[in-house]
């Protein structure tokens, strides 16, 4: 199936506003392969459901959603506590497709931190204690969430991405914490550029997807 076929079928199936119960693709307990927070422990909560709709993205199948997929943010919570974490991360898929106002404050009420991964196209919701913004071309971010992010974490396939990287960085707080990472596909001949970019602009940092490296979730 084309690329655009699988957003049209994936927009289709999406509940947007949902807040409980919320479809999760997967839950796990391992350590943030990327990222400000990478090596640390985490429990990620992937969503279901993705419309912005990146070429290269590497979980295509998190972006429709199954009616079988919905999970009682109470039992998401409790798996999460379970497994004994105390920080987690929600991503997708694109979980800004929700209202994550119920699961936030089931996380909290368990004393656990609460991060997100988003590319910031639907509007925020919630209260979430880390957010890193990670916007993509296919689908522009919203204002809101420049001003809130923790951390800019921006996609880098080509070297004019670079110019992208900081219109996007002009727009945040001034204390977000500014990463470049490389799509894993173009890794190689990306590094040497970000390298280079980075002795030069020391403001941002290199995030390396070292979860890929080891292995792991
Ligand atoms: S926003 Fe994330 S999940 Fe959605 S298409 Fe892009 S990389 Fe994939």
């Amino acid at each position: 199936m084309s690329t655009r076929q699988l957003l049209e079928d994936a927009k289709q199936s999406i509940r947007y506003g949902e807040q409980d119960p919320l479809p999760v693709m997967e839950q796990f307990y391992t350590l943030q392969g990327e990222g400000i927070w990478a090596g640390s422990a985490a429990y990620f909560v992937r969503l279901a459901g993705c419309d912005v709709g990146c070429h290269w993205c590497d979980v295509k199948d998190s972006w429709s959603v199954a009616p079988s997929q919905y999970v009682s943010v109470a039992e998401i919570t409790a798996k999460a506590k379970a497994a004994g974490a105390n920080r987690v991360v929600i991503t997708g898929g694109e979980p800004s497709i929700y209202d994550l106002s119920a699961l936030t404050s089931s996380l909290h009420e368990m004393g656990m931190f609460v991060h997100i991964e988003t590319a910031g196209v639907h509007a925020p919701s919630g209260d979430i204690d880390w957010i890193c913004l990670s916007p993509k071309k296919f689908l522009t971010a919203q204002e809101a969430w420049f001003q809130l992010a923790h951390e800019l974490k921006v996609i880098i396939s080509i070297g004019q991405d670079l110019i992208w990287a900081e219109t996007l960085a002009a727009r945040c707080h001034p204390d977000t914490q500014l990463l470049l990472q490389a799509e894993w596909s173009r890794k190689e001949q990306v590094h040497p550029l970000l390298i280079e970019y980075i002795k030069k602009f020391p403001r941002w940092r290199l995030s390396i997807q070292t979860h890929k490296h080891l292995d792991i979730p």
